[in-house]
């Protein structure tokens, strides 16, 4: 069965950190999830005033992020005194789990920045798991050519492309969450099989896509929901279109949300703000 646009999250413009400013869908609102993600942001702009201030020390706990940067440079660093640069087409996946702090600062002074964040939830059982984290290089990203023109690249899972199997770096994942990014020239078409159950969306960065039988259309900017099934079909429309397809089996577990603190309970949140407070969040 195929999938089919269901809902469209239109791109809201805020800022977050210090005062960079983002494009949000997913995570406008507590309604606005889509287990198992909680969050999506795209950055772009190619106005300093915008990005410059970066998102200072700030704790995480119980899910996972992960920062796609398109164009820039943006250095992390941690409490586990890890150090990552993340330049054009680089991938950091870090896990919270009980708890990070963390810098996410710009290291450029004029030009495009562009990027996403992504926010994945983790079951209760790993969300007191320790912190991890690692950068990956955009030359380890396996990208392949569609059959019919356009490209994909597979972050997390495997994709498979004209009866190749192309395996991402990020494996394993208990949500077996699908990343890829999927360029596609205009007019053509992106057919994958997709495990039926899983939480399915698009993000579109370039250009205007049709989705499933009925085509109905998704613009740049916009996240689109989709319905369940076991097949994705997109046809790019009059340009080329870049967007990324997003997956995950849903972990139907309460969510409680304080800022960057996501558990299953207000006693959880509390514990964690306290943990924070006492300097036991991340240790
Ligand atoms: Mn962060």
């Amino acid at each position: 069965m195929q999938r089919q646009l269901q809902q469209i999250v239109q791109g809201r413009e805020t800022s977050d950190g210090a005062g960079v400013r983002i494009k949000r869908t997913l995570g406008q609102n507590p309604y606005s999830r889509f287990d198992p993600f909680l969050m999506l942001d795209e950055f772009g702009s190619s106005s300093a005033d915008d990005y410059i201030a970066g998102f200072p020390a700030h704790p995480h706990r119980g899910f996972e992020t992960v920062t796609y940067m398109l164009q820039g440079h943006m250095l992390h660093e941690d409490h586990m005194g890890n150090k990552g640069h993340l330049r054009d087409g680089d991938v950091q996946w870090m896990t919270a789990g009980r708890g990070i702090i963390h810098s996410e600062m710009p290291q450029q002074e004029h030009g495009l920045m562009r990027g996403f964040q992504l926010w994945l939830n983790l079951p209760a059982a790993e969300k007191m798991k320790p912190a991890h984290y690692r950068d990956i290089p955009s030359a380890e990203i396996p990208v392949a050519d569609l059959p019919n023109g356009g490209c994909i690249k597979v972050i997390a899972n495997t994709a498979f492309v004209g009866g190749k199997v192309v395996s991402g770096p990020i494996q394993g994942l208990t949500t077996e969450a699908i990343y890829w990014d999927v360029h596609l020239p205009a007019g053509n078409e992106f057919h994958h099989a997709l495990p039926e159950d899983h939480n399915t969306f698009l993000y579109v960065y370039e250009g205007e896509i049709a989705i499933g039988e009925d085509k109905r259309k998704l613009t740049k900017g916009n996240t689109g929901l989709l319905s369940k099934g076991d097949q994705l079909s997109v046809q790019a429309l009059d340009t080329e279109a870049r967007f990324l397809v997003i997956s995950g089996k849903p972990i139907k577990e309460p969510i409680v949300q304080y800022g960057p603190f996501v558990m299953n309970s207000t006693e959880e949140i509390e514990q964690a703000i306290q943990d924070y407070r006492d300097g036991t969040l991340a240790e």
